[in-house]
């Protein structure tokens, strides 16, 4: 008769699939962090979601900012060497923002150290009939922002004879405009987030946001199975918005995706430094059909960047990296405007990027609400112009989450809500130019 001792060692109490299970299940438990908790969780690390985790941190909230890539990626719509700043917009409401804005760049920088804002003119020309032109004129007004409408000729003499203007066309010159650099900003958000003690993790990729019923927080999950919880959350997705919102809650936020290119063009031999801030070269647009932008000569000395506004729509999983339009009228453009002292006959270095837009191009700052009410508040839809503004865009958002409100400017604008009164949303009073971008 075998002992109870060597009974238990020769004959198994569980059937080896039993024990695997069994191993499995402990090793499961072992491995099973508990849920880490937040004041804040920013999902989506671009400009957006950085300055957002920034200023919640800032404000002494627990804060966590997720990217669902590594961080400073190419592959979203913040990344690169130059945004425009303006305020120049035909709509009267963004102006105070970017006025906003430009204050909290500064103080960003004077915290960090360096320099991401390089301050220059703005100018915009058109021709003088232009009905966008003409609401730009008269949006800086009510804003009281001084603007100085020039002819051709003094054109000429004020821009070192470097921009030709046809006999019927303006320019409307103002002194806040420049040029933001903007992974370098997105990258200063960042760090200045981690210095207020927030907490930022990449390569997490949200598929699921739910409310947990329990604790009343919002339960955030990763596709690699981790899960993060926050009494609020803030998506900042860009061109993932309108797919990631519509898969956790149902509602749809029209934002589309668009692919779209910046060329850089040669500046001709002994004409280079002509181009630069250093020279009072402005950042600049040109209304009409094609909208076309561009910054002075800075990240690539002797080239100018000089890229048309728009894009091909497009997933962001899926797109094609080339360039999306005919590149024939920007040639003709910058023949015309630049005298022949840019090369125009191709762009020697092209960038792809995305836009995530809105049918009125207006931004989309909202609380989600559905069964999530005013616990997730959504960043998006900032249509090719969002990026001067990402550091008043991140207070906001803050703010409706920490206050529920915010003193900031007002969010008629950017309500969800327009999209069911009007598919269309906002009605601009100048109808040749909806955009406003850049
Ligand atoms: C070519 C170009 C030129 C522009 N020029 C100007 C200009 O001159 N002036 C100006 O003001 N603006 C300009 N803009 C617009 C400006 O850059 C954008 O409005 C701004 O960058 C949008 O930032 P975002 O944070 O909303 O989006 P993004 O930068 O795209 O950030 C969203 C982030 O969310 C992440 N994400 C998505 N889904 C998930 C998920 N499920 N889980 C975790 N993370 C996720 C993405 O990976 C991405 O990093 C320009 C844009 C482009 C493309």
């Amino acid at each position: 008769m075998l002992t109870p001792q060597l009974q238990k060692l020769i004959s198994p109490v569980s059937s080896p699939t039993q024990k695997t299970e069994q191993t499995q299940t402990k090793k499961r438990k072992k491995m099973e962090k508990p849920i880490e908790k937040f004041d804040v969780i920013v999902i989506g690390a671009g400009i957006m979601g950085s300055c957002t985790a920034y200023e919640a941190s800032k404000r002494n909230q627990k804060t966590l900012l997720l990217e669902q890539f590594d961080f400073l990626h190419h592959l979203g719509s913040s990344h690169g060497e130059s945004r425009t700043i303006r305020a120049t917009y035909p709509e009267d409401y963004y102006p105070k923002m970017v006025l906003k804005s430009e204050t909290l760049w500064r103080e960003a920088e004077q915290q960090i150290g360096y320099k991401v804002y390089f301050k220059t003119s703005q100018l915009d020309i058109g021709p003088s009939n232009d009905k966008a032109i003409q609401s730009l004129i008269s949006s800086c007004d009510k804003n009281s922002i001084p603007v100085r409408v020039i002819d051709r000729n003094t054109m000429s003499l004020e821009f070192d004879n470097l921009i030709q203007l046809p006999h019927d066309w303006i320019g409307v010159v103002t002194e806040h405009g420049g040029v933001i650099k903007p992974t370098k900003a997105v990258s200063m958000f960042q760090t200045l987030a981690i210095i207020n003690g927030g907490f930022l993790r990449d390569k997490i990729e949200i598929v699921e946001i739910k409310k947990d019923n329990k604790t009343g927080d919002v339960l955030v999950m990763a596709k690699n199975g981790e899960k993060f919880s926050g009494k609020k959350c803030v998506v900042t997705v860009g061109s993932w918005m309108n797919k990631l919102v519509r898969n956790i809650s149902g509602i749809v936020i029209p934002i589309q995706p668009l692919e779209t290119t910046v060329f850089y063009w040669k500046i001709k031999k002994g004409y280079e430094s002509k181009f630069t801030i250093g020279n009072g070269f402005p950042t600049f647009a040109s209304y009409g059909e094609p909208y076309i932008y561009g910054t002075p000569s800075l990240e690539y000395p002797g080239l100018i960047k000089i890229p048309i506004h728009g894009g091909r729509p497009c997933e962001p999983t899926d797109r094609t990296w080339a360039p999306t339009q005919s590149l024939d009228p920007l040639k003709k453009w910058i023949q015309e405007r630049f005298g022949g002292l840019v090369e125009s006959t191709r762009p020697v270095l092209t960038q792809s990027c995305m836009y995530s837009v809105t049918p009125d191009e207006d931004f989309v700052i909202d609380f989600l609400g559905g069964e999530f009410g005013e616990d997730v508040v959504v960043g998006g839809g900032f249509s090719g112009h969002g990026f001067k503004m990402g550091p008043i865009v991140g207070k906001i958002l803050s703010d409706l989450v920490i206050d529920g409100e915010t003193k900031e400017v007002e969010l008629v604008h950017f309500r969800i809500k327009r999209f069911e009164k009007n598919s269309k949303g906002n009605l601009k009073k100048f109808d040749d130019q909806l955009s406003s971008a850049h």
